[in-house]
């Protein structure tokens, strides 16, 4: 078992500026990369809302990040965590592929995925015209004419957002009504860019080396047909990355690990910061404010936990010397 101060679990942005900053701080981290190595920003085409970064690909900016935190001392474990054993307190077990690891404290990271629709063509043009973030990927459709996918408030929000750049934001949802809030459907409603398609599913997505059309079928009249595109945006609902931590992390409906403003877990000596605990904003920019957040309190939770350690051990040796002295 390889004992280490703070164990990050997650490699995104979250993670990784909690590794900047753990480093910093001579904790001497471990990030356990994950699956997908970044997190989500790695699927993210270019980035041009974080402040400071004037332009680059998700994955250029994750290098980064990870070079930054590496040359003050972060180490990453391209592993993935198997299991986490929080019930006995600090120090905590993390079993990955390949190694076991025992944490004075966690920090989680572990972020949310996009849900995917599953069709054909959808993994195949990931990046090439199906996107999942418009907030990232809006500017690139100016005047182009894009379909968005989803009747919740991710979808009519970004629909909104993506009516700035795009010449038509058409609207395909497979019921007759939104379930968005009735202001922001109201919204949506009144903008002359918006068009909606009830009751209508995407069976397949369809290009050449970029997104050209969606195949629909009318779930009512059983019709399919093409319909042709630029960019095809999926708002189905996230899904925060948190199997590792049910029943063991304090969790919302949804099913977000619960933080408070110092990021601590229901757990002691367990933080967490991103999308693991974060159902709304969603932003490289909000991540890396909780990744600092997050890493701030993991240093001052393990400076306490020293002093008082410390002042223990001083009174356990004094009442020893004491009891030593009465004895003679
Ligand atoms: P939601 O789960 O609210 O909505 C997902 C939408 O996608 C639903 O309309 C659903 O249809 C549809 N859908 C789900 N699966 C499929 C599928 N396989 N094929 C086609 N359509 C599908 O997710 P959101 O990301 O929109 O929101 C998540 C949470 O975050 C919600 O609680 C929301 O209120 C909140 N949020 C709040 C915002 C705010 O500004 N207040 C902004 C963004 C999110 P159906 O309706 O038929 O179930």
């Amino acid at each position: 078992m390889q004992h280490e101060k703070v164990v990050i679990i997650g490699s995104g942005p979250a993670g990784l500026t909690a590794a900047l900053y753990t480093a910093r701080a001579q904790l001497n981290p471990v990030v356990i990369a994950g699956p997908q190595f970044g997190g989500q920003v790695s699927l993210t085409h270019e980035i041009e809302n974080y402040p400071g970064f004037t332009g680059g690909s998700g994955p250029d900016l994750i290098e980064i990040m990870k070079n930054q935190a590496e040359k003050f001392g972060a180490r990453i474990d391209m592993d993935i965590v198997l299991e986490v054993d929080l019930e006995h307190g600090s120090p905590f077990r993390v079993k990955t592929g390949n190694n076991e690891y025992s944490a004075d404290a966690l920090i989680v990271t572990s972020g949310a995925s996009p849900r995917l629709l599953e069709v054909p063509g959808e993994s195949e043009f990931t990046g090439r015209g199906v996107s999942y973030c418009g907030t990232c990927d809006g500017f690139f459709f100016r005047n182009k004419k894009v379909v968005v996918i989803g009747g919740g408030d991710s979808a009519v929000k970004e629909g909104l957002f993506l009516t700035r750049f795009a010449t038509n934001v058409d609207l395909i949802h497979r019921r007759d009504s939104l379930r968005a809030e009735k202001t922001q459907q109201d919204r949506a409603f009144e903008n002359p860019k918006m068009n909606f398609t009830w009751d209508t599913v995407v069976e397949e997505i369809k290009g050449d080396n970029k997104v050209n059309a969606v195949k629909l079928r009318n779930l009512k009249t059983g019709e399919s047909y093409e319909y042709p595109t630029e960019g095809v945006f999926i708002f189905i609902g996230h899904d925060p990355n948190n199997s590792l931590f049910t029943g063991k992390l304090a969790m919302d409906e949804h099913g977000y690990v619960i933080t408070d403003k110092f990021m601590r877990t229901s757990v002691e000596g367990v933080f967490a910061a991103g999308e693991i605990q974060d159902p709304l904003w969603k932003q490289v920019a909000t991540s890396v404010g909780q990744g600092t957040a997050a890493a701030m309190s993991t240093e001052q939770w393990l400076a306490k936990r020293e002093s008082v350690e410390k002042v223990a051990e001083h009174v356990k040796a004094e009442v020893a010397a004491e009891a030593e002295a009465q004895a003679k």
